[in-house]
């Protein structure tokens, strides 16, 4: 398949070289990155997207894949489907599958988990949102990039998916650092808790498998003074999101809303940027009610 590939990034890079070593034929364009191996450089994105099949875009945030889509939607083949795997504000995704819409074309919205390390592995999620004619397009790159493609519904249906979910993980993941400063002060020793918790109804996924104590459980970001894996200030960013979201929405999220605040006062007031989002736990041992 032909495929012109926008933001070569953390993450565009690896999931762009592992479509070119499948044999696909990858032309990309970004800013600043370098190509990775196998990727045809072209000098502008409406080059990149001339004669693609499918155009695929991992960008910082909405304002830019906006500013992206306005430039490449006019430039590609009939037929083609836009399929933005960043992690943007639902609005956002919808006006870009609408502008898609309009001009005969496929849009795809599908945010990823997995980070760097399953971009690199092709081990990524992707939560999907837009026609079934698309997704039935784009699957076999989804399963290059990926181990998962959940066709969640109608466009922005898969951003909708990824903010529900890492709200629930910034929510859960202060409730477990919390509760493992509460027991410290309490003379509970941690391998004690996790072995209780991680066994009884306060499991979870930031307990069992991406525990935020050093030393115990499987091996986390704990054990590697902190470093992400997934940065705190990725973790706001999605909740920022979540909370956008919830707003248009009008949907009561005081849960997340409290993870927002929490997360932004981490990352921007006490050193917690470039930290693992899983450092809430020193961040909450220092602390006392007061
Ligand atoms: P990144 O900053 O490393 O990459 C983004 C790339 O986009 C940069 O190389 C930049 O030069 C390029 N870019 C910006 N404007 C451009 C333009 N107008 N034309 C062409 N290229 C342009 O970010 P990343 O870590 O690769 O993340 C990309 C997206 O994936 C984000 O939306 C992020 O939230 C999401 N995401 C990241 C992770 C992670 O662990 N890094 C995990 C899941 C989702």
């Amino acid at each position: 398949m032909k495929i012109g590939f926008i933001g070569l990034g953390n993450m565009g890079g690896p999931m762009a070289a592992n479509l070119a070593g499948a044999g696909h034929e990858v032309v990309g364009f970004d800013l600043i990155a370098p190509m990775p191996s196998g990727v045809t450089a072209a000098t502008s994105s409406a080059l990149a997207v001339s004669g693609a099949e499918v155009v695929i875009s991992m960008l910082p945030n909405g304002t830019i894949l906006r500013y992206v889509a306005a430039q490449v939607i006019p430039e590609m083949a009939d037929g083609a489907v836009f399929c933005d795997c960043s992690t943007v504000d639902v609005e956002s995704a919808r006006a870009v599958a609408d502008m898609a819409a309009a001009a005969g074309l496929g849009a795809l919205d599908a945010p990823v988990s997995g980070g760097v390390g399953g971009a690199t592995a092709g081990t990524l999620t992707f939560m999907v949102g837009g026609t079934e004619e698309a997704f039935a397009k784009v699957q076999p790159l989804f399963e290059i990039m990926g181990q998962k493609a959940v066709h969640c519904g109608a466009a922005g249906a898969g951003q909708s998916a990824k903010i529900c979910n890492n709200m629930i993980l910034g929510v859960t993941m202060i409730a477990t650092c919390e509760a493992f400063a509460l027991a410290d002060k309490l003379g509970l020793s941690r391998e004690k808790m996790f072995n209780v918790v991680s066994t009884s109804s306060g499991y979870s996924w930031a307990m069992n498998a991406y525990c935020p104590a050093p030393g115990v459980g499987p091996k986390s970001p704990a054990d590697n003074g902190y470093k992400p894996g997934f940065a705190a200030e990725l973790m706001l960013k999605d909740l920022r999101l979540s909370q956008q979201a919830a707003e248009t929405a009008d949907a009561d999220t005081p849960m997340g809303q409290m993870a927002t605040d929490l997360y932004a006062q981490f990352v921007e007031d006490e050193g917690g940027k470039g930290m693992d989002f899983s450092a809430m736990l020193p961040r909450f041992e220092k602390r006392g009610r007061g």
